[in-house]
């Protein structure tokens, strides 16, 4: 639909988690929808206000990539309108210019890409050149280990692949993302993730950038010895220890957590949680161990849940343009309830959060 019919539509930045999620979440559903939108307040309680460079990014991409119209959008501005135009499908180049989160960028962008020119079937690329391993934001792995596989079961297609990771402070990180045009089909089953079957595997993976390889080993040990002392069967416990390349230095730790979730006809089909975590310079190796197995023993012992906190918040969206369906979720955190607010402010969608059995709870969206 043309913008020009289109009422500007107001969104206070300072709603409910108040963060960047809004202004991202905002730029989606508005080059989706041919919404006008100005963002006031943003990001208003945030110790350092305004639109920090990853959010300026997440703007000046959109506006790329759907021929918008912008007014306002500067480093520290807490006010920016954005008029968009038609989507276009293509191969995009972005340097955020920062250490800032090119997975960020990404998820702003995959909407109204998965969208473009469906018709002619065109795929996109994106190259983002910025941070691929931040603190509070999904790093690559959590993309291509969990939210990759989530958009599949949605029937939407998205590789990632990691060029050059990049840690904070230096960044220089390189993702490119290869991204299908959507096409609903009929014969999709609605997404029902509400139960799962048996604890198939943990996999343990430490990386190290330009750091002593020492270091994995003693995440790994460290995580592995707490998981079987909670009484997790040792067979189904995976290591594996990784040297990056790049510039700078880092370290990264994860779990990969699977569940069977249906044994239907012969054919298995499974759930995989990735928990993430940085090194820090005043944490031991062996704490981030510790740390990381207590993520995912929260996550198993705590409730039934299959979908943990970010995947939760993650999956809002692409699951509301899927069509809708459900999942249990371990909890739903402010920015769940931010981008679920969001995303009804757009689409003709409802979004119920019910308490369950267990302590889960239901996530349920209608279209
Ligand atoms: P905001 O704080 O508004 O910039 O949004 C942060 C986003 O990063 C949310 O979508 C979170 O789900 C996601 N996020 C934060 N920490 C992690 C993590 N450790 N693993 C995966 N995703 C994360």
């Amino acid at each position: 639909m043309p913008a020009s019919t289109h009422k500007i539509l107001k969104i206070d930045g300072s709603t409910g988690e108040g963060g960047g999620q809004i202004i991202r979440t905002a730029l989606s559903l508005s080059m989706l929808t041919g919404t006008p939108i100005e963002i006031i307040n943003i990001r208003a309680g945030r110790a350092k206000s305004g639109l920090m460079r990853q959010h300026l990014m997440c703007v000046q991409a959109s506006q790329q990539i759907s021929n918008a119209v912008v007014t306002g959008a500067h480093l520290g501005s807490m006010v920016f309108t954005f008029t968009p135009s038609t989507v276009q499908a293509g191969d995009y180049t972005f340097d955020i210019g920062s250490a800032g989160s090119t997975s960020l960028v990404l998820q702003t962008l995959l909407p109204a890409l998965l969208f473009a020119n469906t018709g002619l079937n065109q795929k996109s690329t994106v190259t983002i050149t910025g941070g691929t391993h931040n603190p509070l934001a999904p790093t690559t792995d959590f993309l291509q280990q969990a939210f990759v596989p989530m958009l599949d079961k949605l029937g939407m297609q998205m590789g990632i692949e990691l060029q050059q990771v990049g840690f904070a402070p230096i960044g220089g990180g390189v993702i490119k993302a290869t991204i299908a045009p959507f096409v609903r089909r009929a014969t999709t089953p609605r997404l029902d993730l509400t139960e799962h079957g048996k604890l198939v595997s943990i996999e343990l993976v430490a990386s190290v950038l330009n750091l002593e390889y020492a270091i994995c080993q003693r995440e790994l040990a460290s995580a592995k010895a707490a998981l079987v002392e909670a009484g997790i069967d040792e067979a189904l416990i995976t290591t594996r220890g990784n040297k990056l390349h790049g510039i700078g230095e880092g370290n990264t730790c994860y779990a990969k957590v699977t569940h069977e979730i249906s044994d239907m006809q012969n054919h298995k089909e499974y759930h995989s949680e990735i928990f993430t975590l940085l090194g820090e310079k005043r944490s031991s190796a062996e704490k981030i161990g510790g740390r990381l197995s207590g993520l995912v023993k929260r996550y198993l012992f705590d409730t039934g849940a299959l979908i943990d906190e970010y995947l939760t918040d993650q999956l809002l969206l692409p699951l509301a343009l899927s069509g809708g369906g459900a999942f249990s979720a371990r909890i739903i955190s402010e920015h769940s309830k931010t981008q679920a607010w969001l995303i009804e402010q757009f689409l003709p969608v409802a979004i119920t959060f019910d308490a369950i059995e267990d302590e889960q709870i239901l996530v349920r969206i209608t279209c």
